[in-house]
């Protein structure tokens, strides 16, 4: 079984077809996108290269976008967009830290049973150490939600190195220990020197495999990816800006036979309580 615990899609497709592209012109040059943002597109793509289930993640960039990101969940969960989405994809909420409605919206979250959030300081204009933020992650973790974080370098925002890189990580994890933390991107590596994020490992974070195809070369992505705990790496694509069967290839091709089961799909049913 693959789960992929790091995956992007729109709802409806008009909207889909709008945020692929903003998010395409914004990166032009240095990636493209392999779908048009599509459930039905991630769906055919999972089918076709075995892919059973994926997390979808949201990014709130406003805090009144709750709403509009519940909405899409719920109707994903409950089949009402495709028969094959409320089988294949996992939503996840998103929160906003400026929210004014955060606490009764992350115990909303969590009463309607869904696994977990994520957030993205860039896109929402906050730093992981900011000790203003510590509340909505102690929320987070009381409510049993993981969080799934960008983190490293955003190459749709050229330039930046804060709020998300190994020392504003190991901050956070520090000061809320019992989170359930996901560092996405391999910890967030990109963009930092070789062993910045090595500091971060031992913290109990989990992190996903989601690098971009054009670093997996990278002394450091290959580095990680080969010695991340086993208990504690999640496979994920980045879908759709990378190619699901590729980015399968590149984990079994780095990563030892005796962690697949672990990496592939046993890390994410035990977060996603999939089989207990
Ligand atoms: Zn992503």
């Amino acid at each position: 079984m693959v789960i992929d615990f790091h995956s992007h899609s729109f709802i409806p497709d008009a909207v889909a077809a709008r945020a692929i592209g903003a998010m395409a012109r914004n990166v032009e040059g240095v990636i493209a996108p392999i779908g048009d943002g599509t459930l039905g597109n991630q769906l055919d793509q999972m089918e076709h290269d075995g892919v059973d289930m994926a997390v979808m993640l949201p990014i709130a960039t406003k805090p009144t976008q709750h709403d509009v990101i519940l909405r899409n969940a719920l109707a994903i969960r409950e089949g009402r967009c495709d028969a094959r989405s409320a089988e294949m994809l996992v939503p996840f909420m998103s929160v906003h830290p400026f929210d004014p409605e955060l606490k009764k919206h992350i115990e909303e979250i969590s009463s309607l049973g869904f696994h977990g959030v994520k957030v993205h300081p860039y896109y929402q204009n906050f730093s992981l150490e900011d000790p203003a933020v510590r509340p909505m992650f102690e929320i987070l973790s009381a409510n049993g939600l993981v969080v799934v974080s960008h983190c490293g370098y955003d190459v749709g925002y050229p330039g930046r190195y804060d709020a998300c890189g190994p020392k504003e990580i190991a901050s956070l994890l520090k000061s809320v220990p019992d989170l359930v933390f996901v560092a996405a991107h391999l910890g967030g590596c990109l963009g930092f020197a070789p062993h910045a994020t090595d500091e971060i490992v031992d913290l109990g974070c989990y992190a996903d495999t989601s690098a971009l195809m054009r670093d997996w070369m990278r002394d450091e992505e290959m580095r990680l990816c080969r010695s991340w705990p086993a208990e504690r790496l999640l496979f994920g694509t980045d879908f759709p800006w990378n190619v699901c069967s590729e980015a399968i290839g590149w984990v079994k091709s780095v990563r030892s036979e005796r962690d697949w089961d672990a990496v592939f799909s046993g890390n994410a049913r035990r977060l996603l309580k999939i089989g207990n």
